[in-house]
C-alpha cells in the first residue's frame, strides 16, 4: 500500500524514476495506486523502461491545489489523476485541455508538456467501454435516461453525446441543477433530444428499450432512497450505475428483480484507469492486471 504522502513531502523528494500520483481529499479509499502499480509492475516484464515507474498518493485539500500543481511539476512529476474536490477545480488552472474534455468543464488526467499540465478527461471512455463490456450496450444509437445532474453526470452526458446517443432524458432531485445541465449541453448536442424530467413526475412519452444510467451519488449509503421509481418507467434494455461499493445498490436490486441487466461502476473505474496509463505511457496497458488489483483491495 504507498504510503499517503501530503506536498511537504516534496521537500526532499529523491525518487528518480517516472512519477505518477493521485491527488485529492479525502485520498485514503483511492484504489488508484494498487491498480496503477500492478499495471505497471506487469507492464515492466516486457519493457524495462517501466520499471522505474511508480505510481503515488497525495493527500491535497481543496485551497492547495494550485500549489501542488506548480510543485509537482518542479519535481518532475510526469502524470497525475485528480479525484474530488479537484477534478473541476483543475480546469481554469492548467496550460491545455483536450478537445473532448472542453465540454465537461472537469479533468480527470494531467500530461506534463513543456508548457505545463494538459488535461484529459477519460471518465466518460471508461463509461463507455464499461457500458460496452458488461451490457453489450453501445452508447451510440442507444437512448439514454441519465439521473444525476453533477459532475458525473454531465461526463457522461457529454460522452453519450458525443458517441451519437438517440437521445437525452435527465432526471435530477434539484430541477435548477437540471435545467442548468440541460443548458450546457445546447453547444454539443447537435440534432439530438435533449430533455429533462423530475424523478418523481415521470413523463408518459420515455423511450423503451432506454439505458438507465445513475450517476447520482444516492445509493452510497445504506439508508439513501432509490434515485427513481423503476417500474414507473418504460422497460429499459439495462441499468447502470455508476457506484461500484456498496457492489450491489437499491437500485441494482430492484432492476435485477425485474430480469434487466445491470452492471455496478466498478468496470468504469478500472477502464478510467486503463485509458489514463494509456495516455501517459502510450503503451498498451494489461486490463487484467488492473482488474486483479480492484479485486485484491
Ligand atoms: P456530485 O456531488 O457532483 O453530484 C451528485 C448528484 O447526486 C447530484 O445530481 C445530486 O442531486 C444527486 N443526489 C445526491 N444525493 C441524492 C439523493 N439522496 N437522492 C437523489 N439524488 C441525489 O457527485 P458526482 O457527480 O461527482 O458523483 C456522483 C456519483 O458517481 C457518486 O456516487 C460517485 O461515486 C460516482 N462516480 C463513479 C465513478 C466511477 O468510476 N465508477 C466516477 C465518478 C463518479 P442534486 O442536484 O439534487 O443535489
Amino acid at each position: 500500500m504507498e504510503p499517503i504522502l501530503t506536498l511537504a513531502d516534496l521537500d526532499n523528494w529523491s525518487f528518480e524514476g517516472t512519477a505518477l500520483a493521485v491527488l485529492g481529499h479525502p485520498i485514503k479509499h483511492s484504489i488508484s495506486p494498487a491498480m496503477h502499480n500492478t499495471a505497471l509492475a506487469e507492464m515492466s516484464e516486457t519493457d524495462e523502461r517501466f520499471a522505474s515507474w511508480r505510481y503515488f498518493r497525495f493527500d491535497v485539500p481543496a485551497e492547495d491545489l494550485p500549489l501542488a500543481l506548480d510543485r509537482l511539476n518542479a519535481a518532475g512529476f510526469f502524470g497525475l489523476n485528480l479525484t474530488v474536490p479537484h477534478k473541476v477545480l483543475a480546469f481554469d488552472r492548467i496550460a491545455g485541455i483536450d478537445d473532448r474534455a472542453q465540454p465537461i468543464g472537469a479533468v480527470n488526467t494531467l500530461r506534463r508538456t513543456t508548457a505545463g499540465w494538459h488535461g484529459f478527461n477519460t471518465d466518460g471512455y471508461g463509461l463507455a467501454t464499461a457500458v460496452q463490456e458488461d451490457l453489450g450496450i453501445n452508447l451510440s444509437n442507444t437512448p439514454i435516461i441519465l439521473l444525476g445532474a453533477g459532475g458525473a453526470a454531465r461526463g457522461a452526458a457529454v460522452e453519450c453525446l458525443q458517441r451519437g446517443c438517440a437521445s437525452l432524458h435527465i432526471a435530477n432531485r434539484t430541477a435548477a441543477n437540471r435545467d442548468k445541465l440541460i443548458a450546457q449541453l445546447q453547444p454539443i448536442k447537435g440534432d439530438i433530444p435533449v430533455n429533462g424530467f423530475s424523478p418523481q413526475e415521470i413523463p408518459a412519452d420515455l423511450p423503451t428499450n432506454a439505458l438507465v444510467i445513475n450517476a447520482t451519488s444516492a445509493g452510497l449509503k445504506p439508508e439513501d432512497p432509490l434515485p427513481i421509481n423503476l417500474v414507473a418507467l418504460p422497460k429499459p434494455c439495462g441499468v447502470f450505475d455508476m457506484i461500484y461499493n456498496p457492489a450491489e445498490t437499491k437500485l441494482l436490486a430492484a432492476t435485477a428483480a425485474q430480469g434487466i441487466p445491470t452492471a455496478n461502476g466498478l468496470s468504469m473505474l478500472i477502464h478510467q484507469g486503463v485509458r489514463a496509463l494509456e495516455i501517459w505511457s502510450d503503451a498498451t496497458v494489461p486490463v487484467a492486471a488492473m482488474r486483479r488489483a480492484v479485486a485484491a483491495t
